[in-house]
């Protein structure tokens, strides 16, 4: 599986935050298990854990196939667990049981990464098909800053080091906000409408040019256009490191 650059520097940035000197790692909603496989050292005992049992064919650690919130693990049983680009896609009754079993699990550390400030309302595309609109990435929440930095606190957990990942530049202009409301956004390629199933493939058109080609010209002709704009700093990824408050 080809690892993007971009991906690349966010688990090298994720593992160099846990401390040295752990024994054992699960990694919930490992997916097909490229962070493991990949940049977690061989002398660490690693476990893998997802809901997707097709993903995790792809995991070469011992594999549990089990939700987030009955984690088939005693209390306390690994080092550090890691959980990343999860949690921003759980539904409203499974987060607080999701955060409560983490903390339950891991012995010393935990690692979150998250989407960094995403506003789920500019975000939304809408269904061709049943006109539903949704998040593309089926984000229900958004973190910033100081949500991260809470986000274990009522477990009895402390968060030691937050590091913001993978700078980029967002335009911004006064009225973007108002615009991207007014506009309906066609949902993307291969993405899959969560209320009725509808999935949009990407079609050659009679001029052999597929859509997202055809897209591409799009974005160039916008991206062109705006660069009169001021833009502002910002980062794709935001991760936090916590550890047990007493022992
Ligand atoms: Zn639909």
């Amino acid at each position: 599986m080809d690892i993007s650059e971009k991906e690349t520097l966010r688990f090298k940035s994720a593992f160099q935050m846990i401390p040295f000197g752990f024994h054992s790692l699960l990694d919930v909603g490992c997916g097909e298990g490229v962070f493991l496989n990949n940049f977690v050292n061989n002398d660490i005992k690693k476990f893998a854990l997802d809901q997707d049992f097709l993903a995790l064919k792809g995991a070469q650690s011992p594999k549990s196939l089990a939700s987030i919130d009955a984690l088939p693990f005693a209390e306390r049983a690994v080092d550090v667990v890691t959980c990343m680009e999860v949690i921003e896609h759980l539904p409203y009754d499974l987060y607080e049981l999701a955060l409560k079993e983490l903390s339950r699990v891991a012995k010393r550390y935990i690692l979150i990464t998250v989407p960094y400030k995403q506003n789920l309302q500019l975000m939304l595309v809408q269904c061709p098909f049943c006109f539903s609109r949704f998040n593309p990435y089926l984000h229900v929440r958004s973190f910033d800053y100081d949500k991260v930095s809470q986000l274990f606190s009522i477990f009895g957990w402390v968060c030691k080091k937050i590091e913001l990942i993978s700078k980029k530049y967002e335009y911004y202009f006064p009225l973007q906000k108002y615009y991207k409301l007014i506009s309906v956004r066609d949902m993307p390629a291969n993405v899959k409408c969560p209320v009725c199933r509808h999935k949009k493939t990407s079609v050659m058109n009679t001029n052999g040019i597929s859509s997202a080609e055809k897209k591409s010209t799009l974005a160039f002709i916008k991206t062109t256009v705006l660069n009169i704009f001021p833009k502002k700093e910002s980062y794709s990824w935001i991760a936090g490191l916590y550890e047990r408050e007493c022992g």
